[in-house]
């Protein structure tokens, strides 16, 4: 596994290698959700690149960029072990200049969700996703489900530029428990672990009342928040693959979606139906 820290020469590097590559940008403190997608990556294309980088425009002030948790020795293990071919550990100044051309996130659906409580936050990660691919140049690039407004924003952005890599949402990994791997876990106590487990539960009742199908997606959205009582809601939503409000739920084209507060802990899960 080649290791680049310099964005120009790992650009100049991987155009020399001819063959299909796969992508994967990561936030590093790499678990088992990251892994599912490399291993994806190495099914679907022939040279593999992974990135660490905590992008810090994506971060709002008084979030945790400088707590993000770090495990560097443990993620060059991990990518080496899952056969990685290159391994891109930046730093922010050889991402970022001063007085730079941006990105904007779209200013409804970039402002919505998650980007209600984090104003800002999906503007930086397309700007860095941007940057990323223009210098891996990937054939494929590799996001969790997880992440769903990340993900439809990603989507978006790949569409509305012309852009012409291909993205692949990959399923979300849970622990046995049914809390989704998150790097953030680490933050949690025991106890706050244990209460996190109300979200996973409140998308298997969600699933049961969609399964029954007399239920409104409000009707829905209002047992799950009884499930999540007493954590703090950021939101509980409904919305169809366009990321549009849905009442009542289409198969094959819902996502339902949760985010919580747990201690200080932002958790995000949801459901694709
Ligand atoms: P992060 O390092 O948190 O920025 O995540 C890097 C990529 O891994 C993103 O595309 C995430 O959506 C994805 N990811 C994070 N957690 C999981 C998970 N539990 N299952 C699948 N993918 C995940």
């Amino acid at each position: 596994m080649k290791i680049f820290t310099n964005s120009l020469v790992l650009k100049e590097y991987l155009q020399t290698v001819s063959l299909k590559i796969g992508f994967v940008p990561t936030m590093g403190a790499l678990h088992e959700g990251h892994l599912s997608l490399i291993k994806k990556a190495k099914e679907e294309n022939d040279f593999v690149v992974v990135s660490i980088f905590v992008n810090p425009t994506q971060f709002l002030k008084g979030e945790d960029l400088d707590a993000y948790p770090k495990k560097d020795a443990a993620d060059k293990k991990i990518c080496e072990l899952a056969g990685v071919d290159v391994l891109f550990l930046p730093n922010a100044e050889s991402i970022y200049g001063s007085d730079e051309v941006s990105l904007q996130a779209p200013h409804v659906r970039g402002y919505v969700l998650e980007g209600r409580s984090r104003p800002g936050h999906f503007s930086g990660v397309l700007t860095v996703v941007m940057k990323l691919l223009n210098i891996v140049n990937p054939h494929k690039a590799y996001f969790g489900k997880k992440d769903a407004q990340q993900l439809h924003l990603i989507t978006l952005m790949v569409k509305n530029l012309f852009m012409s890599v291909a993205i692949v949402p990959v399923d979300t990994v849970r622990e046995s428990d049914g809390l989704a791997m998150s790097s953030r876990n680490v933050y949690l106590s025991t106890k706050e672990h244990e209460e996190a487990l109300k979200i996973s539960k409140s998308l298997k009742i969600a699933t049961q009342l969609v399964m029954q199908k007399n239920f409104t997606s409000n009707e829905i959205k209002k047992a799950m928040r009884e499930t999540l009582t007493p954590l703090e809601v950021s939101y509980v939503e409904i919305l169809n693959r366009d990321f549009e409000l849905l009442e009542v739920v289409e198969l094959g084209n819902t996502i339902i979606l949760v985010e919580v507060l747990v201690g200080s802990t932002r958790l995000l899960d949801n459901l694709w139906l």
